[in-house]
């Protein structure tokens, strides 16, 4: 998982190009026999002479490069000290008051109240405000959103249309604090190629996990149905994430990772933003679900279900998934069996607000919103019962279904469906980055972890809705936007 951050920047010092230049040098002039023409057999001179101009190629070559690095002034490491006048500490829950974050160039190096501001450091004064790591959405589909006519985006788009729009949606979700974010689902490789644009700093955007294709069964949510068979959305298998059978799925899952899934989606029931009749019923055999944990676990990747129904979301616990996507009809049972295997809940109850005030315009048909009507309140009481059972919360909201950079809004829901402030907060940053795998990287300000830094006004555990409007973003030790 580490591969998948850009490489931390290293500083070339005086000392560390002067030894990279003697390395050869010394190896060349260790040699005696590279001084010597000893020989008079013509060959054996004509060998040694073509040694020795290839050495002093080799010196001239050494020596351009020395004077090309030592002329050029040694960077010294990019040095911001921040001022924190409450810093949210996730890791024990606590908020500690007018602290010091030293970061150099990408990673925080130091934090405490009594740290030292070296001189030339640059000073972020933030001591009016409330200071928390970058925050985590561990469900988006961070290539599109749903905007336009539901049939014009089901017939009418391409992977291409998606392309190159897909930027702009990712410089949203940074914008609005997301520092880090699990794309669980997305066609044509397009949230690979975003991701990778990312890294390389071609275009901003959150550190990002991607799934590449849902693997879904024949017909499933994962397949395009409810329409006439006549309409055949089929692609080429290697453009399609629909695979069944055990040898089907294992295969599917490693084509996803050959093509660089950081993670593995799959569909262990129905949905509720597709045709089919039922929300909740089982879309694969215990034995596939099985399979595709397993033939992920073989590659070292976590796996998560989409699941709403109860019996579903069994099964995809007993597969052993990392997380529970939606989780709406959970039983006493399942919730048991989540807390027993340190199963992650990723639950999206902000959208349903969204679905229902948005979705009749948009087109969508009404079965697909009688669906949501029987899922919104029940899977909002049923994330209720799974926070007062102690059962990992991990932040996941669907972005995607609602407008991206609205990531925040769900902070608010859970406290209103029974989180404290501050376990929203955890949710959204050190919970998630435990599911994430990347514990040691993100999700809290502390030393070592790459410096993912948001900023609000206010006191977000007084007022959590405050968190939608986010003032200070910083990703990777550089400022993305600061309005406070
Ligand atoms: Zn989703």
């Amino acid at each position: 998982m580490q591969t998948l951050f850009p490489k931390r920047k290293k500083n070339l010092t005086k000392t560390n190009a002067v030894c990279l230049l003697l390395q050869p040098a010394i190896y060349l002039t260790s040699d005696p026999r590279a001084f010597k023409l000893k020989s008079c057999h013509f060959a054996k001179f004509k060998f040694e002479v073509l040694k020795v101009r290839k050495l002093f190629s080799l010196i001239l070559l050494a020596a351009t490069f020395a004077v090309s690095v030592i002329a050029v002034p040694a960077q010294s490491a990019k040095v911001t000290a921040i001022k924190a006048g409450r810093l949210i500490d996730t890791e024990k829950g606590v908020v500690l008051e007018n602290q010091i974050i030293l970061v150099e160039n990408n990673i925080i190096k130091a934090v405490g109240a009594n740290v030292a501001i070296p001189a030339g450091a640059t000073v972020i004064d933030l001591s009016k405000a409330t200071v928390m790591p970058g925050f985590i959405d561990t469900h988006v589909h961070q290539t599109g959103q749903t905007e336009g006519n539901y049939y014009d985006t089901l017939f009418r788009e391409s992977f291409v249309d998606v392309a190159v729009t897909a930027h702009i949606y990712a410089k949203r979700t940074l914008e609005a604090g997301f520092t880090t974010v699990r794309d669980v689902g997305s066609e044509g490789f397009v949230a690979l190629a975003l991701k990778n644009a990312i890294n390389a700093g071609k275009i901003p955007g959150p550190r990002m996990q991607v799934a590449n294709y849902y693997i879904g069964s024949t017909g499933s949510h994962g397949d395009i149905v409810g329409f006439s068979p006549w309409l055949s959305s089929r692609m080429p298998e290697e453009m399609s994430g629909v695979a069944d059978g055990v040898d089907g799925v294992r295969k599917k899952v490693r084509y996803m990772i050959k093509f660089g899934a950081d993670v593995i989606k799959f569909g262990a029931s129905a949905g509720v933003l597709t045709e089919e009749a039922s929300v909740g019923a089982p879309q694969f055999t215990q034995e596939e679900m099985n399979a595709i944990v397993d033939e992920a676990r073989m590659h070292g990747i976590k796996a998560c279900a989409h699941s709403h129904g109860t019996e579903a979301i069994k099964m995809a616990i007993r597969a052993g998934v990392a997380s529970v996507e939606h989780g709406s009809f959970i039983d006493d049972e399942g919730i048991r069996m989540m807390k027993e295997r340190g199963t992650f809940l990723s639950a999206d109850i902000y959208n349903d607000d969204y679905i229902m005030s948005e979705f009749a315009r948009l087109g969508f048909p009404q079965k697909i919103l009688d669906k949501e009507k029987l899922v919104g309140r029940t899977q909002r009481e049923n994330f209720k019962k799974c926070v007062l059972s102690g059962v990992k919360i991990a932040y996941g909201t669907d972005a995607g279904v609602y407008p991206h950079g609205w990531n925040g809004k769900q902070f608010a829901k859970q406290v209103e469906w029974g989180q404290t402030p501050m376990q929203a907060i955890q949710s959204a940053t050190i919970v998630s980055a435990d599911l994430l795998g990347w514990k040691d990287q993100i999700g809290s300000i502390a030393v070592g972890k790459f410096a993912d830094i948001v900023a609000v006004e206010g006191d977000p555990l007084k007022r959590i809705s405050i968190l939608e409007n986010v003032q200070f973003v910083m990703k990777d030790g550089a400022v993305v936007k600061k309005t406070l």
